[in-house]
């Protein structure tokens, strides 16, 4: 495997190639591992995993849980409306209070941009050897979905070696409430990342203009972008053209709790546009398979009867992947964590 050299994982815009190989050759044998009898691998026997989620979360947080517990860790789990965050507390003291407590990776979620990222510069200020993983933050980013739903392509359009070649000269379709999607954002460093062509689709209101250049700055902090065979990314507001040509489509929940505005009125006009259906599959070339991230608005952004035919829609092969995924991610930063700092011991003891 090559080298992993992230202490933290905030976002993918700094993801090289052989970052997406290393999660998903190691996810893939984590998923290979017998599912019945004794299910533990003791390879973070005695660390700590603290899920800090200030937001609601169903399948990441259980899922990080889950993944932790698998590789043998100790996990803490914070409850915001039990905790002192009533009192006043903010999330950086909530993080540095686990911090405290000897916890190895924090994952952290927050309605707020940024949050998981000040906490790492926090911690890293203070010579803290703490990780940070971002559970999702604000309409930003949501590296570990992103992760599993590259996951799952790769599966799906080769199953023997799911590996980032699978994605190479593949059209992916993502259709619905763009603006307010961090799965969006972080789908299109991934997806575009292992050379895949990315058609974004929605109603204007949902999908500016500007995501059509989303990946062609360098990484704040690079001069130049850590992939050379990146895919494109073209927009349509039509549902018919994205569709055609695809080879698989991820579709997205209205993020209503984000909607400032009224950016969107009438929601059977929206599905009868943007849902994806049975019917709407029509215009497809060929079968392709349906994603979607969850919590689904069922008759909304995906037709029920679509929801549950899971010959087509991958969304029960998402969650599972995402155990993998995440036993991935937990290896790979806390054994990160180690190397960088036997590094900079070796520095501090040579003359
Ligand atoms: N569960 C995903 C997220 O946290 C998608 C969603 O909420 O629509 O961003």
């Amino acid at each position: 495997m090559s080298e992993w050299n992230h202490r933290h994982l905030i976002d993918l815009s700094h993801f090289s190639l052989e970052d997406y190989f290393s999660v998903l050759q190691l996810a893939s044998r984590f998923k290979s591992l017998p599912t019945t009898g004794a299910r533990k691998l003791p390879a973070l026997q005695g660390r700590l995993v603290t899920t800090l989620f200030f937001e609601p979360s169903t399948r990441t947080r259980s899922s990080f849980e889950l993944a932790a517990k698998r590789l043998s860790a100790d996990v803490q789990t914070f409850s915001p409306s039990s905790s002192a965050l009533k009192k006043g507390e903010t999330p950086l003291d909530t993080a540095l209070t686990y911090v405290s407590m000897g916890s190895d990776v924090l994952v952290i979620r927050h309605s707020c941009t940024s949050v998981p990222e000040q906490i790492a510069q926090a911690l890293e200020k203070n010579g803290k050897p703490t990780s940070v993983l971002n559970g999702g933050d604000g309409l930003h980013s949501h590296p570990s979905q992103g992760l599993l739903d590259l996951f799952t392509l790769a599966n799906y359009f080769e199953p023997n070696n799911p590996l980032p070649s699978a994605l190479v000269n593949k059209r992916i379709a993502i259709v619905g409430d763009i603006l307010h999607s961090r799965v969006a954002r972080s789908n299109l460093w991934a997806l575009t990342g292992c050379g895949a062509d990315v058609i974004l689709c929605g109603p204007p209101s949902l999908l500016p203009r500007e995501f059509s250049q989303f990946v062609d700055a360098p990484p704040p902090g690079q001069s130049k972008d850590p992939i050379d065979i990146r895919g494109k990314i073209y927009l349509t507001r039509s549902l018919k053209n994205a569709l055609e040509g695809a080879d698989a489509v991820i579709t997205l929940r209205l993020q209503k709790e984000r909607m400032q505005h009224n950016l969107l009125t009438d929601l059977n006009r929206y599905h009868r546009d943007y849902g994806i259906t049975h019917q709407s599959l029509n215009w497809c070339e060929k079968q392709i398979p349906v994603l979607h991230p969850g919590p689904v608005n069922r008759g909304v952004e995906i037709s029920s009867e679509l929801l549950d035919d899971h010959s087509i829609c991958l969304i029960e092969k998402q969650v599972s992947n995402g155990i993998p995924i995440r036993m991935a991610l937990l290896y790979l930063l806390t054994t990160s964590k180690d190397r960088l700092s036997n590094s900079t011991a070796d520095a501090l003891s040579s003359p």
